[in-house]
């Protein structure tokens, strides 16, 4: 064995608190194991060998489910147990059988080891697919799916273990950025059907007296049904970090032991989860390390596993969390909570529907100058230091300029009380990272009133990315030639400087600098 394989026992760089900012090399940053990171790889491997003998296509839905969760299951922050990723390496092999190819397979040091430009794009495909895969796994379980959004999964896939130049995976990069817009589309479809579009809702941050439960991750299917199971049973139901918007839904918010949002986001669960007198039930990421303080009361579901942590299987039957809940019991007396900034203030609901119904008030106020610029300041949020370049840029945007925000990152100024324009709050929560579409609806509409490009509205994005959905969030918004995006904190580290390039060249994708300096460049 070389000095160099000595040190390097496995290879990931998928997320953006990565090692070193380059790669995870012996253990993952986030927790992930080497023997995790090979099995994902060898998962990933097994999947491309299934879409390869399926000649890029989708072989049939118990294909594009096993898939669907395969890569979803590798996505930073779902999974960290041996035994999960092995049943899920269990269901593609029994796909690939079907096809009479148990052998199909591909060694994903190829694609580590590819050069680097290739590596780069490769990787930008195959994280942003991890990402969709979040997207469409849960449409799936709320009986939705696309066939078109089902295919690229293959096609994707196969196109990771065969030789491609440059130009053709830019071309299919932008069009997984095109299906990503239709996954998103599919799952606002699922959510707004099965729950009524958002409204602007007011959250508690104070837990009140009595047994409760926490429920984090993206799943609003699972709290339904824990909303059901828990009904009449005095056992209250806190939100966290990502579940937050669940609360503007009507057919959710109607529930009235929906009590309100426990703590902050994800990266600080491990303080905020300490001695805890409740259970946490995970339903997707981010689940963090595990510490001792709390290990006794996390619950896992879905694609979510962590070692030794009770799992709740596909008949979701949450009993032995209401049970865990009723024997905690609770807080003695209302606990107050706060956000980052020591602020009460939290609401959401803000999706597309109701920024649209008073688009006639936010168009008066672009044109009487009330308002001079939107800004998009959401993405994912994450542990590193320079990402209160985010709560500094909102506290420093002027008072006649509107926030929009969507995903975790919005927890760096979401309890921030910044005022009002015409009766509308100046920040404006439209929700999950996957309502993004809400935003690229409202920006569309936007451009339509002022006879415009989205590119020509007094619009600026400005991101935070930490995980894979980030990636393929920002891959649609530049299919749609979406341009001047600010990302921060950092670039991602599958970002080779050639590809950089091309993305800065194209779309003008600017790094953060100081929120000073970056408000100078976008307001003059
Ligand atoms: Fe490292 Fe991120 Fe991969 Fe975890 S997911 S191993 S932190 S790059």
């Amino acid at each position: 064995m070389t000095k160099e394989e000595d040190v390097m026992s496995m290879f990931c760089f998928q997320c953006e608190q990565t090692a070193k900012g380059t790669g995870c090399m012996t253990n993952g940053v986030c927790g992930k194991s080497s023997d995790s990171a090979h099995l994902q790889d060898a998962l990933t491997g097994e999947m491309i060998g299934l879409a390869q003998v399926s000649g890029g296509v989708s072989p049939g839905k118990s294909a594009d489910k096993a898939v669907i969760d395969g890569l979803f299951s590798t996505v930073t922050n779902v999974c960290f147990d041996e035994e999960a990723i092995w049943h899920r390496i269990g269901a593609v092999k029994a796909e690939k059988e079907k096809l009479e190819a148990a052998g199909a397979f591909y060694d994903m040091a190829g694609l580590w080891e590819a050069n680097e430009d290739i590596r780069s794009l490769k990787s930008l495909l195959l994280f942003g697919m991890r990402g969709m895969a979040a997207y469409a796994h849960h449409a799936y379980i709320l009986g939705k799916s696309d066939e078109i959004v089902d295919n690229f999964f293959f096609k994707g896939l196969s196109a990771i273990g065969e030789e491609k130049t440059a130009d053709a995976l830019l071309a299919l990069i932008t069009e997984l950025g095109d299906v990503n817009l239709k996954c998103m589309e599919l799952l606002d479809a699922a959510n707004t059907e099965a729950y009524g579009d958002p409204v602007p809702t007011a959250v508690s941050r104070n837990v009140e007296p009595g047994p409760f439960i926490v429920i984090s991750g993206h799943d609003l299917h699972d709290l339904k049904l824990l909303l059901e199971q828990t009904k009449d049973k005095g056992v209250n139901i806190y939100t966290h970090s990502e579940m937050l918007p669940a609360h503007g839904y009507p057919a959710l918010k109607k529930y009235p032991h929906l009590k309100g949002n426990f703590g902050t986001a994800w990266q600080n669960q491990q303080k905020e989860f300490e001695n805890i007198p409740a259970p946490i039930l995970f339903t997707t990421n981010c689940i963090m390390p595990v510490k001792p303080g709390y290990a006794d009361r996390v619950f896992t579901t879905s694609v979510v596993s962590y070692p030794e942590m009770a799992h709740i299987g596909d008949e979701k039957d949450f009993t032995p969390v209401i049970e865990k809940a009723i024997s905690l019991g609770g807080y003695k007396e209302e606990r107050k909570m706060t956000g980052i900034n020591g602020g009460g203030t939290l609401t959401t609901g803000f999706a597309r529907n109701a920024v649209l119904s008073v688009a006639d008030t936010v168009i008066d106020a672009v044109k009487s100058g009330a308002i001079r610029h939107f800004f998009l300041v959401g993405g994912c949020d994450g542990a590193k230091t320079g990402r209160n370049y985010y709560t500094k840029f909102v506290k420093q945007t002027p008072e006649d300029t509107v926030i929009l925000t969507l995903a975790c990152g919005k927890y760096r100024f979401n309890d921030l009380d910044v005022g009002e324009i015409g009766g509308l709050p100046r920040i404006m929560d439209m929700g999950q990272c996957n309502d993004a579409y809400s935003a690229i609806k409202v920006a569309v509409a936007l451009s339509g009133a002022f006879n415009c490009s989205v590119n020509e509205l007094p619009l600026t994005l400005v991101l935070s990315w930490y995980e894979q959905k980030a990636v393929c969030i920002l891959l649609t918004l530049l299919s749609l030639g979406i341009r001047n995006i600010y990302i921060g904190p950092s670039l991602p580290a599958f970002i080779s400087p050639n590809i950089l390039n091309v993305l800065v060249e194209k779309f003008n994708l600017t790094p953060i600098s100081t929120p000073e300096d970056d408000l100078k460049k976008i307001l003059g």
